[in-house]
């Protein structure tokens, strides 16, 4: 499928006609490229394109074409010549026309209220649904871009604007010419916007773009964004390479945010934030979000992977870095907790037989798109974090600086950074990273301790990990070196931190004197990509110094005993007694890390249990943790810390929503009113628990008035409590109104998936869910994005029961999501996963209710 090394693009120079109110452009492109002597046919990506005119020149002057014929197979066209072209310089000339998308992808029309706007998102592989061009990542140019389109319409692409013409009611936008980039990072966004006024990076001016009226929602962004560039520069040791710093927010956007040079895009959610009301961890999301694609400006756009298998390159390293930059920015806000609650899915997937390795071919696009998953960004970005403790952080940005340096306007892969970081150590890198690249799956560590001669020692096994406790021993022994890090709690003195790098299926590792030994922690700081599992005697002393281990230690040791629950290698009761020991937790992301698992039981066991051990479980969560909301109140006390609001909401989601406590019920129903009319009355961690408990006991009015709020909203972070809170409503008639609205412009495209994926969590919504998705199909299908398909499939396993599953499987092999096979076969084992450890854990659950009495 791929194209041939030449011809090679050198410079694109493409002139659109775009208005948004209209359905269809028209682009004009005239591109330079080298072709090899004797080339018969020029042979471009195309999709969805009418190509209207074509012409060709050599050095030696005109060359007609004698047809245009399409390969839709391999999503070309090719130009075929009447005479075969001279080896050099030549220029293909093409006029053509295409439809303004409505599936998010290519040049796509996204709507406001009455507005409406063009806008690109070419990632993965969409470039060539926008304009005809050599659609790799390894074929960079040059791009001067300009755009007619009506006059009120603002217009924001890669480049600056050098020039503006106006012509009777139209006007044309130029562009300045761009470095060397990949098609994929190719952005133009045009309609009526407004921006905030430049900030300064050094000589960069970095602007806010949105729609009208959402200017005043700018200020985080803009600082946030000053404060990522500057930290990036010195990190890379390179000035920022675009000159201008755009950041647009688009009203209907598929991903998070999208990396194009110079002119990123995002979900307004993630870009626009008023400080008075949004929250703590809504904040964080978008400071990391922003940070993540500045990241990508060096390591990504600079420096591009050579080819999608490679994908991790860009966006491991993008989301370590990340994390790394707001940390330095903000050392209060604790984010490599928020990074350790990130990468709990990917814990969960990557522990499934239907996982894949970080690295892995990809023939075709949708086997590239299929890669954007929590693997690659959040298991890669683990890795890369593994990698810079065990080099060192200086050695590791050595070796990162002289990659960078290296292949700037060009490509890389993987073998290129490990001979940079290789010079950098001065000792053999690739032969221990590259196993956690290219092997799927992790390793469980399992430790214990042995006291011998007057010393302690840790002997960590090691074998791969499955949540599946009956995958054989064979797939199970498997070995790869791990930097390990072990924390020990020394009698006498500070804790002691020793490292190892354990390529052995057992490593022993000394810890010191047997009486100056109170207990190791295999896993200090989650710095490793492990799951680890302490033998009895350490476990105890573990649980009974719990508040001594580092928060980010709590929390995976949480994650660790309930993978272990999952896999039959560790007792529920053990992990529901750590859960009792969070009754004084100070860290919301330790709270957090227990949420998921809490809320599996309440859904998939705790309603087999008879009422009164149900009603029992509900005690026994409220008993843990009433004392400590109880405690911090509903309302803030002056000058009290970030950390104890965000406490504040996470308490209370699982006060209303796990423990079903009263209080908290009905304290979130009688505040819910006064909310709608003064958001800043309430704090804002509260807000999405607020809504989302409301909800659930709520009425028809209560859900017209969810459906004014989100019209009214003044931020788009309140606009999306009210609209995915709809899908909390357990009134069978407002579920079907809520599925109803999914096909409606009231919600819109990029909300579809994500709102389907809040009702079937909705255990009085998910069948009837189903239903909506099979029966309806044929209108749903056109909203459900390819970059979101896999969401949706993702979210199936909600269903739980047998017939369901048997249902799932038949419904995508009659309607297949290209996007989503992989995905499909990871749900089918989810739902076989849980089907299992719901038996499994159920006369556990139940002992432990009947000894807790
Ligand atoms: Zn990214």
């Amino acid at each position: 499928m791929r194209l041939p090394k030449l011809p090679r693009p050198e410079r694109y120079d493409l002139h659109l006609h775009v208005d948004p109110a209209k359905p269809r452009f028209f682009g004009e492109l005239a591109l330079d490229l080298e072709v090899e002597a004797d080339t018969r046919a020029l042979e471009l990506h195309a999709v969805d394109l009418e190509i209207e005119s074509s012409e060709v020149s050599d050095a030696t002057g005109e060359v007609k074409v004698a047809r245009v014929r399409q390969n839709p197979e391999r999503e070309t066209v090719s130009f075929v010549l009447d005479r075969p072209l001279a080896a050099g310089r030549a220029s293909l000339r093409v006029r053509y026309a295409a439809a303004l998308r409505t599936d998010l992808r290519g040049l796509y029309l996204a709507r406001s209220g009455k507005r409406r706007y063009a806008a690109t998102q070419l990632e993965a592989a969409d470039a060539r649904r926008f304009f005809p061009c050599f659609d790799e990542p390894d074929k960079k140019a040059r791009f001067a871009l300009r755009l007619t389109t009506p006059a009120k319409n603002k217009a924001v692409a890669n480049g600056a604007i050098v020039r503006t013409e106006r012509r009777k009611a139209k006007v044309t936008y130029h562009f300045a010419e761009t470095p060397p980039l990949s098609t994929y990072l190719i952005a133009l966004i045009a309609g009526e916007l407004e921006a905030s006024k430049p900030a300064h990076a050094g000589s960069t001016p970095v602007r806010v773009w949105c729609v009208p009226g959402k200017k005043k929602l700018a200020g985080f962004a803009l600082e946030c964004a000053v404060q990522s560039l500057r930290r990036l520069e010195a990190y890379f040791g390179l000035p920022y390479p675009y000159g201008k710093l755009d950041l647009i927010a688009v009203p209907d956007f598929e991903f998070g945010a999208m990396e194009n040079a110079g002119a990123v895009t995002f979900r307004e959610t993630l870009l626009l934030v008023d400080e008075k009301t949004v929250s703590l961890a809504e904040k964080k999301r978008v400071a990391e979000v922003i940070a993540h694609e500045l990241a990508h400006m060096w390591y990504g756009d600079l420096v591009t992977m050579a080819w999608w298998d490679d994908l991790w390159l860009n966006e491991s390293f993008a989301t370590w870095m990340a994390f790394k930059v707001v940390d330095d920015w903000k050392p209060a806000w604790n984010m490599w907790l928020e990074f350790e609650s990130q990468r709990a899915p990917a814990f969960a997937l990557d522990a499934m037989e239907n996982t894949h390795p970080i690295y892995v071919a990809v023939n075709k696009p949708s086997e590239a798109t299929e890669n954007f998953d929590v693997i690659t960004y959040e298991k890669g970005a683990s890795v890369v974090r593994m990698l810079e403790s065990w080099l060192g952080p200086a050695v590791f940005r050595a070796g990162v600086r002289r990659y960078i340096r290296r292949h700037r306007e060009a490509n890389a892969r993987a073998a290129d950074l490990w001979g940079a970081l290789e010079e950098a150590a001065r000792k053999p890198v690739a032969p221990v990273v590259a196993p956690w690249l290219e092997r799927p799956g992790f390793p469980l560590v399992s430790a214990r301790r042995v006291d011998r001669g007057g010393r302690a020692f840790l002997v960590a096994g090691q074998e791969r990990f499955f949540a599946n406790p009956k995958v054989a021993e064979t797939a199970r022994a498997e070995t790869r070196p791990i930097p390990l890090t072990v924390r020990v709690r020394r009698a006498r003195g500070k804790d002691a931190v020793v490292r190892a790098l354990a390529d052995q299926a057992t490593t022993e590792i000394e810890l010191g004197p047997s009486d100056d030994v109170r207990w190791a922690y295999s896993n200090a700081d989650e710095a490793s990509f492990v799951r680890a599992l302490h033998e009895a005697p350490l476990l105890r002393a573990l649980g009974v110094d719990f508040a001594r281990l580092r928060a980010a230690e709590r929390m995976g040791l949480l994650g660790h005993q309930w993978a272990g629950v999952r896999a039959s290698c560790a007792r529920l009761g053990d992990w529901l007694d750590l859960v009792a020991r969070l009754a004084r937790e100070s860290e919301p992301q330790v709270l957090g890390a227990a949420h998921g698992a809490l809320a599996w039981l309440v859904d998939q066991v705790v309603p087999k249990l008879s009422d009164a051990q149900a009603a029992r479980f509900r005690a026994w969560l409220a008993g843990i943790f009433a004392p400590a909301f109880a405690e911090l109140g509903w309302k803030p006390a002056a000058g009290e810390s970030e950390d104890r609001r965000q406490l504040r909401g996470t308490l209370l989601a699982i006060l209303g929503g796990l423990a079903e406590d009263e209080a908290a019920l009905a304290g979130a129903e009688a505040r819910i009113g006064p909310y709608q009319k003064k958001p800043s009355g309430l704090d804002a961690n509260l807000a999405g628990p607020v809504v989302e408990l409301a909800a659930r006991r709520g009425d028809a009015a209560r859900f017209a008035s969810y459906l004014r709020a989100m019209k009214r909203a003044r931020t788009p972070q309140e606009r999306s409590r009210f609209e995915f809170a709809l899908g909390a409503f357990r009134d069978p008639v407002l579920v079907e109104r809520a599925l109803e609205l999914a096909l409606t412009d009231t919600i819109p495209t990029q909300d579809v998936v994500p709102l389907l994926g809040r009702l079937l969590a909705n255990p009085a919504a998910r069948e009837a869910t189903w239903e909506f998705v099979r029966g309806r199909w044929k209108d749903l299908s056109p909203r459900i994005s390819p970059g979101l398909a896999s969401r949706l499939v993702s979210a199936l396993p909600a269903l739980q029961k047998p017939l369901y599953r048997q249902q799932v499987a038949a419904f995508f092999a009659a309607h297949p999501l290209p996007t989503a096979q992989r995905a499909l076969l990871q749900a089918l084992e989810r739902f076989d996963l849980d089907a299992e450890l719901r038996e499994r854990a159920l006369p556990e659950l139940r002992a432990y209710l009947h000894a807790l009495v």
